[in-house]
């Protein structure tokens, strides 16, 4: 098979002065990623390889950099799904997991659940071998200041640099046609303490099935609640393409019918990025804009803002 990879880092209205760190965030991404898959290694390491990288970076908003809640702690969530199981590892509520994806990875190893929560999912990750990190280390300069402001003013995303979203994720088939998605998030600026969205959950903000393809939400996540917007994508994938459509054209259709249904019946606004059953990419977004990357054809990485 050929490898294929598709990363994002989130759809927002992304300000100007944002750009530039977006395309390089996604285009270190696909570094991370791409040489695993072109080495004939696995996809699950190389969307894992590509999400810690979105993680670390502090435009995004999973992992280091996250929003802050109401109360001013990170919580994180994120998930990994494997297209030919069906089966997924999934957190939430994380303060204390520098990488998240990772421990989403640890549960879909070894844990007999698909998913955990909070204090429990962490007292997973310690036994796994994850360190704990302090809740601080999570938390960047630009977000704590941001929050301040929400706090004496009111919560408003120009206090975010117009940034109220910005989950990041990562979809990836390999030459064995190994196909896994993943998804990573801070979730909402000024969420309510215990509040999970989307993200972490199957369906969702991710969903892989290798009859159909692989998906990675971002957005809103109450409004793709309602619309289980990844598998809703997913089931796009597995219809006929349409007299005379190319395969690439049909996944772009099936991205894009998602995010209409996200905005006719979820009401809401987001993204998502797929692969499908063959590696065929597609993306859509009706967001002001959405950070993304993936591999052409002929291996150039493309990002774009
Ligand atoms: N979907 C995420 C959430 O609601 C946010 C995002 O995609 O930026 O938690």
């Amino acid at each position: 098979m050929q490898p294929a990879l598709i990363v994002h880092g989130g759809a927002w209205d992304i300000p100007d002065e944002a750009v530039s760190a977006c395309n390089e965030g996604c285009r270190n991404a696909l570094a991370a990623g791409w040489p695993i898959l072109v080495k004939g290694g696995s996809a699950l390491d190389a969307v894992e390889a590509a999400v810690i990288v979105l993680e670390n970076d502090p435009v995004f908003d999973a992992g280091f950099g996250s929003h802050l809640n109401r109360d001013g702690n990170v919580e994180c969530d994120a998930i990994v799904m494997d297209a030919a199981t069906l089966r997924a590892g999934a957190a939430a509520g994380l303060r204390r997991i520098k990488n998240p994806i990772r421990l989403a990875r640890k549960i879909w190893e070894d844990c007999p659940h698909m998913m955990l929560a909070a204090e429990g999912a962490e007292r997973f990750a310690q036994k796994s071998g994850l360190p704990l990190c302090d809740p601080a280390d999570l938390i960047s300069d630009a977000e704590h200041v941001a929050w301040l402001q929400c706090r004496e003013d009111q919560h408003a995303a120009i206090h975010h640099r117009g940034h109220e979203q910005g989950t990041v994720g990562a979809v990836a088939m390999d030459r064995e046609g190994r196909l896994f998605a993943a998804t990573s998030t801070g979730g909402t600026c000024c969420k309510l303490p215990g509040r999970v969205g989307d993200s972490p959950l199957i369906g969702c903000g991710c969903y892989a099935d290798c009859e159909a393809g692989g998906v990675s939400c971002t957005g809103y996540g109450e409004a793709i609640m309602k619309i289980i917007m990844a598998k809703t994508a997913a089931d796009f994938l597995r219809r006929d393409p349409l007299p005379g459509e190319t395969e690439i054209a049909a996944a772009k259709r099936a991205a894009q019918d998602a995010v209409d249904l996200l905005a006719r019946r979820g009401k809401g606004t987001g993204g998502l990025i797929l692969l499908d059953r063959n590696g065929n990419s597609g993306f859509a977004f009706n967001t002001p804009r959405m950070a993304y990357g993936y591999v052409n054809s002929d291996g150039a990485f493309v990002t774009a803002v």
